[in-house]
């Protein structure tokens, strides 16, 4: 990447320091004095949203304490490892402008944040998972965007080979999902499995009709729905929606996803009515029905064809086809794979954590405009504007403004 990065940037920033970029106006240990005074406001404020949305969808589990100590715990983990995460990367950017003496490309900005990021161990196993796979699909992104490949070229303008390729995705990981009875989370909820082998069974939701059945899942699925298009609704505004809450009413109101909440609805909503419809013909095994009832699904797409669908698509599909090969070689008594073998003793949560916050906040400061504008945000709340100031700096040394 490093080669991209124009020539002129070297010479604009040949005389710069780690201040210029960084911290303007101040000495390398006051704003780490600043940083850490901020660190933990920042990290509390980036994880509430996180640590509160997984508690709305136990509403029925409120008056239980063991709901409410679990967030707690998960809360002041979070807290913990984000103030590390973040204070850490930010000091690592000074001393890598001392050790390097200068400012070069990746090592001044995607290393340092890399480096900080080894205390997501901290983090609570499933945010590390979801947080890391997030940050790699920022990377994805870039690639897609940046690809000088035709076919990645027509990809991106074209609506139908996205939509068709997101339906080869989709089916391949609801198909491994369901063989691996995993419960994951994908948008496409593949569901619980347990009554697979029963042959009244026909199907895998007990005695209950399937008109009942589709009716208690479309009525869930909307529940669902309706909490992720509110959370990327109130996330970016939360501070501001605290002092204000009214102005969710007022002003706020128009920008709820529907596409995002019609994505989620539909996906799901085709998924099981045409899963039950093709488990009741009986004509081909359950794994293939969910294969068809995938491709079929897919059309949600239509209502929401984001990036971040897709990569989150991507990154999915590799993981469970990793899962499915584990599963098969183990069931089947196969030696693994050498590479296998290697990758499965390898930290890799932690370790596409880290290349993900690395690449992510590299991708932020020098190429904004192929980099998600959610995700500026976001960062920009972890990082109590840091992210936000660092793009600045380095946007006005290119343009030698300062
Ligand atoms: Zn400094
Ligand atoms: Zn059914």
């Amino acid at each position: 990447m490093a080669g991209s990065i124009s020539k002129y940037f070297y010479q604009a920033a040949a005389n710069k320091t780690c201040a210029d970029f960084h911290h303007p106006g101040k000495t390398c240990t006051q704003a780490a004095i600043q940083c850490l005074q901020n660190g933990v406001l920042g990290s509390a404020k980036f994880y509430f949203p996180l640590c509160l949305l997984p508690l709305l969808f136990k509403l029925h589990k409120w008056n239980e304490i063991k709901t409410w100590k679990e967030f707690l715990k998960n809360y002041t983990r979070c807290i913990f490892s984000g103030f590390f995460i973040t204070t850490t990367g930010f000091i690592l950017f000074c001393a890598a402008y001392q050790i390097f003496k200068g400012y070069y490309f990746p090592l001044c900005i995607c290393l340092p944040s890399s480096l900080g990021a080894m205390f997501c161990g901290f983090l609570p196993k499933k945010y590390l998972h979801i947080d890391g796979l997030s940050l790699l699909n920022v990377y994805i992104e870039f690639v897609i965007k940046q690809s000088k490949f035709k076919a990645v070229a027509w990809l991106r303008n074209s609506k139908i080979g996205a939509t068709f390729l997101y339906g080869i995705m989709n089916s391949i990981i609801v198909y491994c999902l369901h063989v691996l009875k995993s419960n994951r989370f994908w948008f496409v909820n593949v569901g619980k499995i347990a009554n697979q082998n029963s042959e009244k069974d026909i199907c895998v939701h007990g005695t209950i009709k399937c008109a009942d059945y589709l009716k208690k899942e479309v009525k869930q699925t909307s529940l669902f729905a309706f909490g992720v298009a509110m959370f990327k609704l109130v996330f970016p505004r939360l501070m501001t929606l605290l002092k204000n809450p009214q102005l969710l009413f007022t002003k706020y109101w128009k920008k709820f996803d529907f596409g995002l909440f019609m994505f989620i609805l539909a996906s799901n909503g085709i998924f099981k009515a045409v899963r039950c419809k093709l488990n009741q013909m009986k004509k081909y095994p359950r794994p293939i029905n969910v294969f068809i009832a995938g491709l079929a699904s897919s059309l949600g797409y239509i209502f929401y064809p984001r990036y971040i669908i897709f990569t989150m698509g991507i990154s999915t599909l590799i993981e469970v086809i990793y899962k499915y090969l584990d599963n098969y070689y183990i069931s089947n008594n196969i030696q693994l794979p050498k590479i296998m073998t290697i990758i499965n003793r390898l930290p890799m949560c932690e370790l596409v954590y880290m290349f993900g916050i690395g690449m992510t906040f590299q991708l932020r400061v020098v190429y904004p405009h192929l980099t998600n504008k959610f995700i500026h945000k976001m960062m920009s709340i972890g990082s109590s504007g840091r992210s936000d100031e660092v793009a600045r700096n380095y946007a006005g040394i290119m343009m030698g403004l300062q």
